[in-house]
């Protein structure tokens, strides 16, 4: 063997002291291969590169798996073998290697195989060439092409070539994987209101807390502002929907806990949209549009946070463009009306007031959600319209109660929703006052219910709006207390009389201490800074119990009665309807 290497020694010398002549990080090789590898010689600028001295190097059967990186060398003497087999002269393979520092530098070598007619040994001639910085800058190159800057987590462009190559994959391995899309509900208040500081901050935490929820061959990528797809690999076909289930519910409850940032106690939810691989679509677009469709579809579901792409959800997206053009014409139409559902006083039992609530008569869909309809009546500004109308309707029905000596002096108020378009109109106070007036009604028998969102957002404005609508008599509560930011700082400076705890903190009560801890936390707030309290979606009588308990004065909800039309309501103030009824 000896003989024969020193047959081709005067080429290779030469061409590993060409190398060592170039210097900087070329470095050349003669690499003897078989059943103990070994390196017969090196250039000698090896030293500079990887902090090794020649003779420490050379010959020593034990150095090359202890200088190449443990995890490459198996894939690395797999496709060596794999070459030496080939007819191809001229060969280059990436590796890593570990330095005498114990640093690991990223290698491509380039090399050409060669066996002497008598020798059993093969040996590698050739050089290495020092990637490490160039590796460095393409996966800094990546980082920017790949991955989201605020967040970290993968982007549009890698998740849409994880869920192709999974597809690829799936069919090799016959297994099945899923995508679930995932989007904040009310993230854009929070964005809108506290500023994109907290939002950004927000998103990192819930980018934190997803990233608890998958295994390590799954991935989580940001693809919007809000909207989140986390890809669960390689399912077994069998568990699939079990698995699917328990990684969303696990997801919708990590997110559910509030986040605490820069003082602000936020609280969020989150509407999932699921996709299966190949099922629903037969690429990454196709796959990624259908779980959003089967996202927003969830969004608009009262009771669902979680839906499933299916076949003819598409339609009802048409629907939803039906509806803006419907929604156009439904108020000339006279197709709205609005439902009552009774508030109680929690001690007395006794009914307080009621809250409107619109309901649409769709000509050919029946009864539309106002879950379904207000959200896109926003998007177009047709909720000004409609909101005047609602306005006008509920002090109708405030002169009729009004005037009426029968009904009992305990009944106090009407509360209206008013979007917070309708809220930041410049308008909005002498358009409230002018319907007032031509009602002729008590202003003190109308109370407005806003979101923390329409108030917060220019709280200087809110502040003279409400002051000028107080001092004739209006009140103001607001809705959903608990789910936007319910920072105390605001709460102290505006000049509101109710709080309503969001109906998500009763239902989950019984399920999530949080939400006893929050509700119990929002009634002790609401005294300290002498606000009124209504608790919304009181169903169970534990739910009651525990109100009553810790000292909630009102609620409202199905337990008592759903909403319901105003003949009704009207019937039950006069207690003539049995309470059964009322569903
Ligand atoms: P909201 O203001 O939070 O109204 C309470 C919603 O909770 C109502 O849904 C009511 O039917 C429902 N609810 C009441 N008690 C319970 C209960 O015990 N359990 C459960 N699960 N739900 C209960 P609805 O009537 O479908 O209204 C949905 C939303 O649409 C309202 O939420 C409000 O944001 C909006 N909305 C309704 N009417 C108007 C309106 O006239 N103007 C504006 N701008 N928005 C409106
Ligand atoms: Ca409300
Ligand atoms: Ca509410």
């Amino acid at each position: 063997m000896k003989k024969n290497y020193s047959k081709y020694q005067t080429d290779l010398s030469q061409w590993i002291d060409l190398t060592s002549n170039i210097g900087g990080n070329v470095v050349s090789f003669v690499v003897k291969l078989g059943n103990n590898p070994q390196i017969l010689d090196i250039s000698s600028n090896v030293y500079q590169l990887f902090g090794y001295k020649k003779e420490d190097l050379i010959n020593d059967k034990n150095k090359i798996p202890f200088i190449i990186y443990q995890k490459d060398i198996k894939q690395l003497y797999l496709k060596i073998n794999r070459l030496i087999r080939s007819k191809v002269k001229n060969h280059s393979l990436t590796f890593r290697v570990l330095t005498a520092t114990g640093t690991i530098k990223f290698v491509e070598y380039f090399f050409i195989i060669s066996k002497e007619k008598e020798d059993t040994n093969i040996k590698l001639i050739g050089y290495i060439v020092d990637t490490t910085q160039k590796k460095k800058f393409q996966d800094k190159i990546d980082y920017l092409t790949y991955y989201d800057s605020l967040t970290g987590l993968e982007n549009r462009d890698k998740i849409k070539i994880r869920i192709d190559e999974e597809l690829e994959s799936n069919i090799s391995f016959n297994t099945t994987s899923a995508i679930l899309y995932l989007n904040l509900n009310r993230f854009k208040n929070v964005n809108d209101t506290l500023g994109h500081t907290i939002g950004d901050k927000l998103l990192q935490h819930v980018a934190h807390r997803l990233k608890s929820c998958i295994k390590e061959e799954d991935s989580l990528a940001r693809i919007g502002d809000d909207d989140f797809v986390i890809l669960l690999s390689k399912l077994n076909n069998r568990t699939l929907l079990s698995h699917i289930e328990i990684i969303a519910k696990r997801v919708y409850g990590i997110l559910e806990r509030p986040f605490l940032i820069n003082g602000n106690l936020l609280h969020i939810t989150a509407s999932i949209g699921v996709a299966i691989l190949g099922n629903d679509g037969k690429d990454s677009n196709e796959i990624l549009k259908n779980a959003d469709t089967a996202m927003n579809l969830a969004k608009k579901d009262q009771d669902h946070y979680l839906r499933y792409y299916q076949n003819n959800m598409q339609k009802d997206t048409i629907t939803n463009l039906q509806i803006e053009n419907d929604l156009n014409i439904a108020l000339k139409n006279k197709e709205f009306e609005l439902y009552y559902q009774p508030q109680v006083d929690i001690k007395t039992d006794t009914i307080i007031g009621a809250e409107a609530l619109i309901r649409w008569h769709h000509p050919k869909q029946g009864m539309i959600s106002p879950f379904k309809f207000i959200p896109v009546a926003e998007d177009t500004g047709l909720i000004v319209a409609i909101g005047e109308w609602v306005l006008k309707e509920a002090c109708r029905r405030i002169k009729e109660l009004q005037d009426d000596p029968k009904i009992p002096k305990t009944f106090k108020k009407i509360s209206v929703n008013i979007s917070s378009k309708q809220f930041r109109l410049p308008s909005f106070t002498t358009d409230v006052k002018k319907i007032i007036n031509d009602a002729k009604i008590d202003p003190s028998f109308l109370e407005l219910e806003v979101t923390e969102g329409a108030l917060i957002s220019n709280i200087d404005n809110a502040i003279e709006k409400m002051l000028i609508l107080k001092e004739l008599g209006i009140k103001f509560s607001i809705d959903d207390f608990g789910t936007g930011y319910s920072s105390l700082t605001y709460l102290k400076k505006l000049p509101i009389d109710i709080i309503k705890i969001d109906k998500s903190f009763i239902t989950n009560m019984h399920s999530d201490k949080d939400d006893k801890v929050l509700t119990q936390t929002i009634i002790q707030m609401s005294h300290n800074l002498r606000l009124g309290l209504i608790a919304e979606g009181v169903e169970k009588v534990e739910h009651l119990n525990f109100l009553q308990e810790k000292g909630c004065q009102s609620y409202q909800g199905y337990f008592f009665s759903k909403p319901i039309p105003f003949d009704k309501f009207r019937e039950l103030l006069l207690e003539k309807v049995l309470l059964t009824d009322t569903a």
